[in-house]
């Protein structure tokens, strides 16, 4: 399976100012990014899907913690 994310539509994230890297609520929407892709995650996990593999695909695509993610993925 493959997951594509964005920040924008998080949920929690409710404007720019938690999706910008210089922005100041920025570290809160990664947590918060990364808290949805894991609960997503549990549930494709429970169908037995054997491959996951995770896009961030916002900004720079560097806005997931590799080792906040659930290590059943592999993280692009
Ligand atoms: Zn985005």
């Amino acid at each position: 399976m493959f997951i594509s994310v964005d920040m924008e539509g998080i949920s929690g994230i409710v404007d720019g100012s938690m999706t910008g890297k210089d922005q100041p609520d920025y570290q809160k929407g990664r947590t918060l990014m990364v808290s949805d892709v894991n609960a997503a995650l549990e549930g494709v996990l429970a169908l037995g899907e054997a491959e996951i593999v995770v896009c961030d695909a916002h900004g720079s695509m560097t806005n997931i913690e590799p080792e906040e993610l659930n290590r059943a993925a592999a993280l692009v």
